[in-house]
């Protein structure tokens, strides 16, 4: 009885340092910030776009839409392994990506994808281009853009409308002012 206790025990000890290890790393991937639209600047995005409601089926917008030309370049916003692209009614072509700290990336409404996916990219890889696929089908192209934290932060969750999930939805607006292309404008 003793014995396999003990191996049960040594077991689960060595998936939660391996766990503890793999979380680790996630955050000593260096994480370089690019815009993700290419040549966009801050005019080109409401500031107040993240957390705005009422915002149609999802209630509140938990991303930013970075408007440019239908067939802009869209590039990895830092080093990030490419998930999963796909299509669907609301996102239109979409991908999600896994980057530094255990962060996923969405990018949605895109006009053509030029990645595959199970690929590991840095910073600035051209992924796909700008458009207006799904919903927003008939507007003005853009990128949507959202970022979220798989680790949650439950001291960011508050109040307002869906308030617990920004314990995983970050801000992409102030994630992008740490983007080489944003400072200075
Ligand atoms: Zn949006």
């Amino acid at each position: 009885m003793f014995k396999v206790y003990f191996i049960k025990y040594k077991f689960l000890n060595i998936s939660l340092l391996t766990l503890c290890f793999i979380i680790v790393i996630g955050f000593l991937i260096p994480e370089p910030v690019y815009m993700p639209v290419v040549g966009a600047k801050a005019k080109d995005w409401n500031k107040d776009t993240f957390w705005y409601e009422p915002w149609g089926k999802s209630g509140v917008h938990k991303g930013m839409d970075i408007f440019a030309k239908k067939g802009t370049a869209i590039v990895s916003t830092t080093n990030m392994i490419i998930l999963y692209k796909g299509i669907k009614p609301t996102a239109g072509k979409h991908i999600y990506a896994l980057g530094p700290k255990w962060r996923i990336h969405y990018y949605a409404h895109l006009d053509s994808f030029n990645i595959n996916t199970n690929v590991i990219i840095k910073a600035g890889i051209k992924i796909g281009t700008v458009g207006n696929t799904g919903n927003a089908s008939g507007k003005q192209a853009h990128l949507h853009y959202s970022i979220m934290s798989i680790i949650p932060f439950f001291w960011k969750a508050d109040n307002n409308t869906q308030g617990f999930k920004k314990a995983f939805y970050l801000n992409p607006i102030k994630y992008l002012d740490y983007s080489k292309e944003h400072l200075g404008q």
